[in-house]
């Protein structure tokens, strides 16, 4: 990517938002699909699941919703294949299969990049952040493991601290009020223009925007990338190494 397209995706943020300038303090970046490439059983799971319950659902079209909880995706296709809601057991027995089908495929390796591109973050004085509407118990160990000395616990948003989840901006807007309360900084000090966010899915693109935050969209699934613009990323890279590969670029924009 050109610096001069970089450039202009974050004027484009600034006028919008009426900032002056970014002001760059902390990275937050999702987890599935961005740190993890674990996207690919997700969807595998999440096809072959409906398929035993009699309902459809392509791999390529689970990309569309993640980051939405299992209820409204088993909501989702049976509104659209049956005409109503899915009960109650059959939303607790769909996403309980979908569960065991998934703890069977093997962990999900760390994507390509991410640490390189992590720990250069670092290096430039940003804080990594992750905000993800995962729910695993490990998670933090797991991080921990793939990611050594990357992440701090208390800078973490997960699925036990949200209410609604992506696409509402409220995770991220809790991982912005983590961060004030971590470095003790007064509310009216941390405007959005004070993060980034990394995110690979259409819906979690949307809660960074919806935030107010400059949102940086990595394609890393089968998706086109208009899937993603359309829900007006502030620029788009095609991989997390495509992404570390210009990290100097876009921090020496939104650092300037
Ligand atoms: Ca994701």
């Amino acid at each position: 990517m050109e610096k001069n397209e970089i450039e202009a995706a974050v004027a484009k943020y600034l006028e919008q938002k009426g900032y002056e300038r970014m002001a760059l303090k902390a990275a937050m970046f999702d987890m599935d699909g961005v740190l993890f490439n674990s996207m690919p059983n997700h969807a595998k799971c999440w096809h072959e699941t409906m398929a035993h319950f009699g309902l459809d659902l392509p791999e390529w079209e689970a990309y569309m919703h993640e980051g939405r909880t299992g209820a409204g995706t088993i909501n989702l296709v049976s509104i659209r294949q049956r005409g109503h809601e899915a009960t109650e057991d059959e939303i607790h027995n769909i996403y309980k299969y979908k569960s065991e089908l998934f703890n069977q495929c093997p962990k999900a390796e760390r994507m390509p990049g991410a640490y390189e591109l992590l720990y250069k973050v670092k290096a430039s004085g940003v804080v990594p952040m992750v905000v993800t509407g995962s729910g695993q118990v490990t998670l933090l160990e797991r991080l921990n493991r793939n990611f050594s000395g990357i992440f701090k616990k208390e800078l973490m948003v997960t699925a036990f601290d949200v209410q609604y989840g992506k696409p509402n901006p409220e995770p991220y807007l809790m991982g912005m009020e983590k961060y004030r309360k971590a470095t003790q900084s007064p509310k009216e000090g941390l405007a959005p223009n004070h993060f980034i966010v990394v995110e690979n899915a259409p819906l979690g693109v949307q809660a960074g925007v919806a935030a107010g935050v400059f949102t940086i969209a990595v394609n890393t699934g089968p998706l086109p990338d208009e899937a993603l613009l359309s829900q007006g990323a502030n620029l788009l890279f095609h991989s997390m190494q495509e992404f570390c590969d210009e990290w100097e670029k876009v921090f020496s924009v939104l650092s300037s």
